[in-house]
Parts: structure tokens; sequence; C-alpha cells
């Protein structure tokens, strides 16, 4: 029988193992259209922390008892869809799972880049798209700008930093530790930032001795405030995530808000399917730096469906270096 995680009850704070439980699901004969997938890697990200909160927001909640979802890659084992026959490696959103039946028109094929299958989760899919049209797009960074990117060793964040070096930028990224501060820094990046080490305010300071042009904002709190200190004249932030809030919801202290009337700073929040859309620019742009071997990528894997809750909680304590992955 196949299995998959459900949510059992609404975590307050960080979620415990209890929250979460392996249930298992209908092996369903095919409807006409439907294709049977085989997961192999399935995808745990902090936004999936939010869709545990009974709340309105740009994705529905995660209802209780019911078969959690997310990003997932697999194999096509069984086709009524003539356009995915069997064989075919498809990317889809039913993740949490070790099988999945989704309409062969919405699962993706993987792009022919040349990179591993698991790559399509990390950074040649989902995080690196929102790295590219976030600093890109969202933040406006140009060559001469001197960026500033939190959670820089994550895999949205240690995108960004390669993307930002592709093109010229001066990089400055935070990272919690000394490991992850000589990783970020082998990526490309000026100068690190470890906000386990002390104060962010002063360290940001430090790095960034003539102010930052663009701040990447995945953590908020202390981070933002460090970037709304440095922000020299025009500065754009692009604000992507706040993982710092996501278990405990504590208020914002934005004590240099002010700072954006003067320095006439441009604040924007954006969501990466805002540019889904547009996904070619990003395949064609990161295959160039692909080629030219501008662009690492680490994963951190746990095996085995089992191991999904444990994968999940370990972003919220810096348990992934890259992209955090379960392979089934
Ligand atoms: P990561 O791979 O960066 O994993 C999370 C990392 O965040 C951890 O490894 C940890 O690294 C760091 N972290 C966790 N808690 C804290 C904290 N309290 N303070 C500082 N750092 C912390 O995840 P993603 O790359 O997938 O996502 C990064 C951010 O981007 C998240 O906020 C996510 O919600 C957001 N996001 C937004 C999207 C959008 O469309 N707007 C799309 C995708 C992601 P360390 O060891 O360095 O602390």
């Amino acid at each position: 029988m196949p299995r998959a995680w459900s949510l059992k009850s609404r975590p307050h704070g960080m979620p415990r193992g209890s929250d979460f439980a392996l249930v298992e699901i209908d092996s369903a004969p095919l409807g006409e259209g439907e294709v049977r997938i085989a997961n192999r890697w399935l995808s745990v990200d902090p936004y999936m922390r939010g869709r545990m909160n009974d709340v309105k927001s740009y994705v529905p909640p995660f209802a209780l008892g019911e078969p959690m979802q997310g990003g997932a890659i697999g194999e096509v084992v069984e086709s009524r869809a003539a356009s995915v026959p069997v064989g075919t490696k498809v990317q889809h959103m039913l993740g949490w799972r070790d099988e999945a039946v989704v309409p062969g028109d919405q699962v993706q094929k993987l792009p022919d880049l040349g990179v591993p299958d698991e790559a399509f989760l990390g950074q040649f899919g989902m995080p690196g798209m929102t790295a590219y049209f976030g600093l890109l797009e969202v933040a406006d960074a140009k060559a001469e700008d001197i960026v500033f990117v939190s959670a820089a060793a994550g895999a949205v964040g240690s995108t960004v930093v390669q993307i930002a070096k592709a093109k010229g930028m001066t990089v400055i990224g935070s990272a919690g530790g000394a490991d992850k501060c000589a990783w970020v820094k082998s990526l490309g990046a000026d100068a690190v930032v470890d906000y386990k080490a002390g104060d962010v305010v002063r360290a940001l300071a430090e790095a960034a001795p003539k102010g930052i042009d663009v701040y990447f904002d995945n953590v908020g709190g202390d981070h933002l405030d460090a970037a709304l200190l440095a922000a020299r004249m025009d500065a754009r932030f692009a604000i992507c995530g706040m993982i710092d809030i996501y278990n405990d919801g504590k208020p914002q202290s934005l004590k240099y808000l002010a700072k954006v009337i003067g320095a006439r700073i441009a604040i924007k929040g954006f969501i990466v399917s805002d540019y889904m859309a547009r996904a070619a620019e990003f395949y064609r742009d990161m295959g160039g730096w692909l080629a030219e071997g501008k662009l690492q990528r680490e994963e951190t894997v746990h095996d085995g469906l089992d191991a999904m809750p444990d994968a999940f909680l370990g972003l919220f304590t810096g348990g992934n270096t890259g992209k955090m992955l379960v392979r089934v």
C-alpha cells in the first residue's frame, strides 16, 4: 500500500513529530488522463510551515487528516495520459507520499539541462527561480550593486549568491556557523556574516563598510534591521521570506524603518509563482551559467519517506546546507 504523511494536529510554535501521521492511502485505479508516479525525491520547504496554520494565505492550509502536498520528482509507472508515457521523469505537487496519482496535464517533464533529477527541486527548480526573479526583477539588482542576502547557505540564498556573482555584483551572505560561512565564501561571496557568532547589525556594518544597495531577505528579524541600517540611497529590498518568525509569529522589530524615508528605500514582497510564466528565461540563463562553470550546488539528503518530518523540522534549526531533500 502507498503511504503518505498527513497533518494530525495544527502546531503551535515549532511543530513536533506527534503533529504528523504516516498513513496508508488507496492505490486507486487510474482515471482517463491520469498517471501513477513512483516518487523518488520529495521537497521540504519553509513555506510549508505556513500551510500548517488554519489561516487564509496565498496557498490554502493543509487539511487535517489528509495527505499533505509539496514538490516531488518521480517516474511514471502507469499511464492513461498519451502525452506522459510510462518511464517519463516528472515534477509535480503531490509530495509527502511515496506514490501519487496525478492528472497528466498537472505534471511537468524535467527539462534537459544535464543536471541530476533532484536539482529540479532546488537550484534548478522553485528555490532557484525564487533567487533569480527575486534578485534580478524584484530587487532590480545590477552589476555595480552591493547585495546582502540572508540564509545564504540555503537553497534560495546560495543561488542568490551565485547569480549575483555571475552578474558581477558584490555579495555579502549571512549564515549560521563557521562551516556554512566558509561554504558561502567558496561560492564566491565577497564577505560573510556568521549571525550566530554575534550581533548581526554590527557584523553587517563591518562586512559592508560602504553600505548595501540590495537586500534579499529570507529571514526578517534582526537581519532586516541590519539591512535597513546599512542601506544606501535608493536601496531595494526583495522580501522573499521571514523564517525567523514562521514558528513563533513574534512581531518584527523594524527598529530602523524610518530609514526608508531619507534613503528612498523600496521594499517589495513577492511570491515566486508570479514569475512561473517566465520559467524559460530562468532555464536559459541558469543553463548558460552552468555551462560556464559558475554554479555549484549542494543538497542535504534524508533517506526514506519516514524521514519527512525530521527533514522539514531541520529547516528551522539550520540542518541543511543547500537544498533539503528526502530520497524515497
Ligand atoms: P533554506 O534552504 O534557506 O533553509 C532554511 C535555512 O534558514 C536554514 O538552513 C537556516 O540556515 C536558516 N534559518 C532558519 N531559522 C533561522 C532564523 N531564525 N534566523 C536566521 N536563519 C534561520 O530554505 P529555502 O532556501 O527554501 O527558503 C529560504 C527563504 O525563502 C524562506 O524564508 C522561505 O520561506 C523563502 N521562500 C520564499 C519564496 C517566495 O516565493 N517568496 C519561495 C521559496 C522560498 P542557518 O543555519 O544559516 O541559520
